[in-house]
């Protein structure tokens, strides 16, 4: 394991992410939600920036591209679907190809539906996945750009993953997703469980993310449109999962 990483809040309610291979000492971040947050948190530490890793062109994901790549030269990686609305990018990725930080591997993953290109980077090495705005805690990403039924391929994927798998959101959402959660499964211990820990953590001031692959199976209704709870919650007993998940996501749209 070589892989450190940082997570600190940025704007209302955004998370940045620090990733340092401690063997080279190469550093990136996980998108740009505030440029000036980032550089503190990269120079509280002595780094530097090598990389950028965009997620999807939102504006909270990509505001400050321009002025961490001016700083330090950091070379902007972002998904290849997007890449003419991604500010500065200089490597357009996509599904199959890799991305290397120092000696730490990331696969790179299509996972759209939130935007039409979103990716997410996955650390397997490090147990890590930065999911984005298409997973989190508790919850998905609206679907802006994309269909239930591919936020519903993007949860059966993550769903293989090893079950300690740390899951990086790049939102604070959870305890509002725990409110509408709480409506779907309403007997659900495990998402009851989860709640009680969220709380506790938000009380402390303390982040929800990561999250786990495992506790997102256990407490996700998004995760879970294929179990019968859910499936009976909306009454669509039978239906395929991917249907589930776009009548769970209308509701929470409307909740
Ligand atoms: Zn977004
Ligand atoms: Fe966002």
């Amino acid at each position: 394991m070589s892989l450190d990483i940082i997570v600190f809040p940025c704007l209302s309610d955004n998370y940045g992410f620090l990733l340092h291979c401690t063997e080279t000492g190469q550093t990136a971040c996980v998108d740009t939600p505030d440029a000036a947050e980032i550089s503190k948190q990269v120079e509280a530490r002595g780094w530097g920036l090598d990389y950028i890793l965009n997620t999807h062109h939102h504006p909270d994901h990509t505001g400050g591209n321009k002025a961490l790549k001016r700083k330090y030269g950091a070379q902007v990686i972002g998904p290849k679907a997007e890449q003419d609305r991604i500010p500065q990018l200089d490597t357009a990725l996509s599904e199959g190809e890799t991305f290397t930080l120092g000696n730490c591997l990331a696969q790179i993953w299509d996972t759209p539906a939130h935007t039409a290109g979103h990716i997410s980077y996955y650390f397997q090495d490090d147990s890590a996945i930065f999911v984005g705005d298409t997973l989190f805690a508790l919850g998905c990403g609206r679907l802006f750009e994309g269909t239930p039924a591919q936020m519903w391929a993007a949860m059966a994927r993550y769903k293989a993953l090893p079950h300690e798998t740390q899951v990086y959101c790049a939102h604070e959402y959870t305890l509002s997703n725990a409110r509408f959660a709480e409506t779907i499964e309403t007997d659900n211990s495990a998402l009851h469980d989860y709640i009680k820990t969220a709380k506790a953590k938000r009380a402390d001031n303390l982040p929800t993310v990561p999250t786990t692959i495992g506790a997102e199976i256990s407490a996700n209704p998004f995760m879970r449109t294929d179990q019968n709870g859910v499936a009976s919650a909306v009454d669509m007993v039978g239906a395929p999962p991917s249907d589930i998940l776009g009548e769970v996501r209308r509701r929470k749209d409307n909740f």
